[in-house]
């Protein structure tokens, strides 16, 4: 048993949002948290970079159709969650850049949507590999919570020429820390995060799962080695940032 140190956060906002790199690593990310934070009433909207064109070890698939299919999972695993809103910027897998017009496209969703609360990749994290585009992703939103998506002189063409008003984002949730600081008890909703993940079909052979275990089984380890010393079955632990004022 390991002496619990995360800030458990029970509180559910009104509207969060995901940005992520590919489809999937959003129900891998806070799949379990976002499962049940629309149980309880959460407005949830998706914004997806790129098209995954290049995640397969099908030779046989074009990028092309590896792209529709992929967006093709993605909306039924957004059905199945209820997510409500799901935009896709269709950036090419492993071409995300930090640039200003990608940018430009996260500010555009942050003020659109108004979240309370964004969850994304950490891009910060320094323990092992990540790919390019989640931390292209990661800091990109980082940038967007913080100060664009805030300050009115940052892309003023949204706000005079597309109707949209500042908004300042509350929380930013990571995933993929190297050093967690809250847990949110997803045992109501792990269940339905290997569900939503398994929507990902063409990415099951790739999931890396051990033999003779499946992914939902990994999933539940992990959720439960996160919650060891809690009062709850299964969690997941982000890094979060909180907004001043
Ligand atoms: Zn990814």
């Amino acid at each position: 048993m390991t002496t619990p140190t995360l800030d458990i956060i029970t509180k559910v906002p009104e509207r969060a949002m995901v940005v992520f790199a590919h489809p999937d690593d959003a129900e891998i990310g806070s799949g379990g948290v976002i499962a049940r934070w629309i149980a309880a009433g959460c407005e949830v909207t998706y914004v997806l970079c790129t098209n995954g064109s290049a995640g397969t070890a099908d030779r046989a698939l074009t990028p092309a159709q590896l792209a529709e299919k992929r967006a093709a999972e993605q909306r039924a695993a957004v059905d199945f969650m209820g997510v409500k809103h799901l935009v896709m910027l269709g950036y090419p897998d492993g071409g995300l850049e930090p640039t200003r017009e990608f940018l430009a496209d996260v500010v555009r969703a942050i003020r659109a949507y108004r979240p309370h609360t964004v969850f994304t990749h950490d891009p910060y994290r320094i323990k092992g590999f990540q790919h390019r585009d989640h931390r292209a992703v990661g800091l990109t939103t980082t940038d967007a919570v913080y100060p664009f998506a805030r300050d009115h002189l940052h892309f003023p063409d949204q706000i005079t020429g597309e109707g949209l008003e500042p908004h300042k984002v509350r929380e930013l949730w990571y995933w993929g820390m190297d050093e967690p600081d809250v847990i949110v008890d997803v045992t109501d909703g792990v269940d339905q995060q290997i569900a939503a993940l398994i929507r990902h079909e063409s990415q099951v052979p790739g999931f890396n799962v051990p033999k003779g275990e499946t992914i939902g089984n990994r999933v539940k380890a992990r959720a439960r080695e996160l919650a060891n010393g809690y009062a709850f079955e299964y969690g997941a632990a982000f890094r979060r940032l909180t907004a001043r004022g």
